[in-house]
């Protein structure tokens, strides 16, 4: 078991557990942190038959009264008629402010648990049981959560900081390769952006045996970075390593390419770029490739630069005439560039030259 504890902007402080059997102790586990009260699991159809009854039975007999709010699975639970039933859902069980919603699933229902505890009464506390590893190494931590619009990801949203993250690495046994392969794409990212030894494990380790490590890494990273700059006005936005890229390409696929294969692409292209431009060396590039082609992700951007540069103009991220682009210089160190939206075709250009 690994626990680390984090600190949020407003100075309160917060456990991370990663490791074996946490939804069957979770219930011990939360009431560490808040006295038994009534509580609202949230999960969607295909976690909630895997595992609703263990953390039921869990929060139940560490003296939580449980109700149970199940959606469908899948991103279009993240909308705000989804939103709105859990709402009604959290009144209708008569939720007080000192109550807490608990949300067991991935990312869709982390930002959509987090968002309407957020909202609730003004905001309520809520706990995260991260089910995939996209949610453990990256959702989980930071504390945005969000809904989409029908004109966008993402577009309504705050940020609101659960009371506690329980990891059980078991969850993840059950999780289809696919979205093992989105996970992996974030981790390998916050690899090349600061921790070497995480990167090696996806490189040359056997990751399926080590996602206590993994997590635990990759939580660490990304908190010191959300500490740092709660934000995303500075340093935050290192995490956007290959991120304009994969915005860019998940638009074009209109979804059809999920968010951590296009981080895939996109940290692909970065790294050829970096290695065009004289920032890094061909070697390190070719170590970025073949450690995302043994996770099982794709390299090769099926865009062109000029339609790839045109869609991340629209990005929201982009408003401003400059965009920050992150340039991977080493392993382990990235830089930040500001560059005018007109010079991303041109970066894009270079990232994709050379490719298989
Ligand atoms: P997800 O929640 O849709 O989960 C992916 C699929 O796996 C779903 O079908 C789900 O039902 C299933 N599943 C979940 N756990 C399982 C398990 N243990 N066994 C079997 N199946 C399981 O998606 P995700 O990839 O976890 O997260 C993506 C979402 O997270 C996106 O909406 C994205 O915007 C959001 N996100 C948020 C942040 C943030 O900082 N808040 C960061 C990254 C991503
Ligand atoms: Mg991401």
């Amino acid at each position: 078991m690994h626990k680390q504890i984090l600190t949020t902007p407003d100075g309160e402080t917060y456990p991370i557990l990663t490791g074996s059997g946490l939804l069957h102790t979770c219930g011990q586990e939360i009431a560490a942190v808040k006295k038994p009260c009534r509580v609202m699991i949230v999960s969607d159809s295909n976690v909630a038959p895997l595992y609703l009854d263990r953390v039921k039975a869990s929060l139940s007999a560490a003296g939580f009264a449980v109700n149970t709010h199940v959606v469908s699975a899948g991103e279009e639970s993240k909308s705000i008629g989804v939103l709105g039933a859990l709402l009604e859902s959290f009144a209708e069980a008569k939720l007080t402010r000192t109550d807490i919603a608990v949300a067991l699933g991935g990312g869709v229902i982390g930002d959509l648990t987090g968002f309407a505890a957020g909202c609730y009464l003004r905001g309520i506390n809520f706990v995260q049981l991260p089910t995939t590893l996209l949610s453990a190494v990256d959702a989980s931590v930071g504390g945005k959560t969000a809904v989409n619009l029908r004109h966008g990801k993402n577009l309504a949203g705050l940020f609101h900081q659960p009371i506690g993250v329980y990891c059980d690495t078991d969850s993840l046994q059950t999780l289809h390769p696919h979205e093992l392969a989105d996970g992996a794409a974030e981790a390998i990212k916050t690899g090349i952006l600061g921790d070497p030894e995480l990167f090696a494990i996806y490189e040359t380790g056997d990751p399926a045996a080590q996602y206590e490590e993994i997590i635990a890494r990759s939580v660490a990273y990304k908190a010191k970075i959300v500490t740092e700059d709660p934000t995303e006005k500075g340093v935050r936005k290192l995490l956007n390593l290959g991120h304009t890229a994969a915005h860019a390409i998940e638009r074009l696929s209109d979804f059809g390419i999920s968010h951590g294969h296009a981080v895939a692409i996109g940290t692909a292209i970065v790294a050829r770029a970096s290695v065009k431009r004289g920032i890094m060396k061909n070697d390190d590039s070719a170590r970025i490739i073949n450690t995302l082609i043994r996770s099982g992700l794709p390299v090769v951007c099926p865009y062109g630069a000029a339609e790839m540069a045109k869609i991340a103009a629209l990005d929201k991220k982009a408003a401003a005439a400059n965009i920050t682009v992150i340039l991977p210089e080493t392993i382990g160190k990235c830089r930040m560039e500001s560059m005018p939206i007109a010079a991303l075709e041109a970066l894009f250009a270079d990232g994709l030259e050379g490719q298989a």
